[in-house]
């Protein structure tokens, strides 16, 4: 990799892509929990540094990839803070699955010091960023968008240009939402279908077979409903958190949205019951102690 490289946000998703770049080039790491940092960079024989600032004054690209863009905006200022750090021709990717509106002002805070800037969410899971076949979704300008290609290479096999800053931040929210729906009535489809006494394993099958069929029913349910495994791979809380920016983002386009309305409340609901750690997928398990049925088989 041409580009010394900065990562900020070594969580569920961040650490295995940081984990491709770490293989590709010289990297440096920080984490706010610091021990995670300092395990990410003996195992992956990189440089932890002691704060953002360090990181940023020692990178020609910085990428972030933290719960909010709230979350990336508070790590700009302040001593520490990663703009102290950051020189002029610098390239800063934002990696979380972000809102438009901060980003736009990230991107205006950061052009101010001469720091180039692109919303770059991701999809593939936790599995995805382990194989380094992530999809990204950057918004920004042309020009930016082309220097940053060859460092998101490392983890992904797809790199689309939505458009303009927040675009990124825009297609990934919707998709979530979209994810949200889906979840919460497959969910309830085959707790109905189940307590109607058909076999959970049978429903699922035959509802692949047809035209209600989805990468929920597909891939998520097969591999962790039906068999009871429930991994924890994506957090509930970050998808409400989705859900919540694609109720904004319908919101200003003056789109009614009723759908993503009903299920950013129901995982609202969701996320009180199970608690911050809790599993996208176990809002199926609410739906199912709602309920009272078990999906498996
Ligand atoms: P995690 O909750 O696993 O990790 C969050 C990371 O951000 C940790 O490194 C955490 O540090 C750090 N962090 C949290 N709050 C702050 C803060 N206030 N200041 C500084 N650092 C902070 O999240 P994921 O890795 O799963 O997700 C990261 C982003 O990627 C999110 O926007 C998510 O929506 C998105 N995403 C996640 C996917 C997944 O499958 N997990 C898939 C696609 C997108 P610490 O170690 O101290 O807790």
């Amino acid at each position: 990799m041409s580009l010394r490289a900065g990562f900020v946000g070594l969580g569920a998703i961040g650490a295995p892509m940081a984990a491709h770049l770490a293989r590709r080039g010289p990297l440096v790491v920080w984490n706010r929990t610091a021990e995670r940092a300092a395990e990410f960079a003996a195992r992956y024989r990189c440089r932890s540094a002691r704060t953002p600032r360090e990181v940023a004054a020692e990178s020609e690209v910085v990428i972030t990839c933290l719960p909010t863009s709230q979350d990336v905006e508070r790590l700009l200022d302040g001593p520490d803070g990663l703009l102290g750090g950051l020189e002029p021709g610098a390239l800063f990717l934002d990696c979380t699955s972000g809102d438009p509106a901060t980003s736009r002002r990230l991107a205006g805070r950061l052009a101010a010091r001469g720091v180039a800037f692109a919303d770059a969410p991701v999809s593939g899971g936790t599995n995805g960023a382990e194989a380094g076949t992530l999809t990204v979704m950057i918004g920004g300008d042309p020009g930016t968008v082309a220097r940053a290609r060859e460092v998101l290479s490392a983890f992904s096999s797809r790199i689309e240009h939505l458009g303009p800053v927040g675009t990124g931040h825009a297609m990934k929210a919707v998709n979530n939402a979209l994810l949200a729906i889906n979840i919460l009535a497959v969910g309830e489809g085959l707790a109905a279908l189940v307590k109607a006494g058909v076999p959970a394993r049978t429903a699922v099958e035959v509802l692949n077979l047809s035209s209600g069929r989805s990468f929920v029913s597909e891939v998520l349910v097969p591999e962790r409903v039906l068999n009871g495994s429930w991994p924890r791979t994506f957090r509930l809380a970050l998808l409400h958190k989705d859900t919540g920016i694609a109720q904004e983002l319908l919101r200003d386009a003056g789109v009614k949205g009723p759908m993503a309305e009903l299920a950013g409340t129901l995982l609202g609901r969701a996320r009180a019951a199970l608690g911050e750690d809790a599993d996208y997928l176990e809002a199926i398990r609410l739906v199912e102690q709602e309920a009272g049925v078990e999906i498996r088989g």
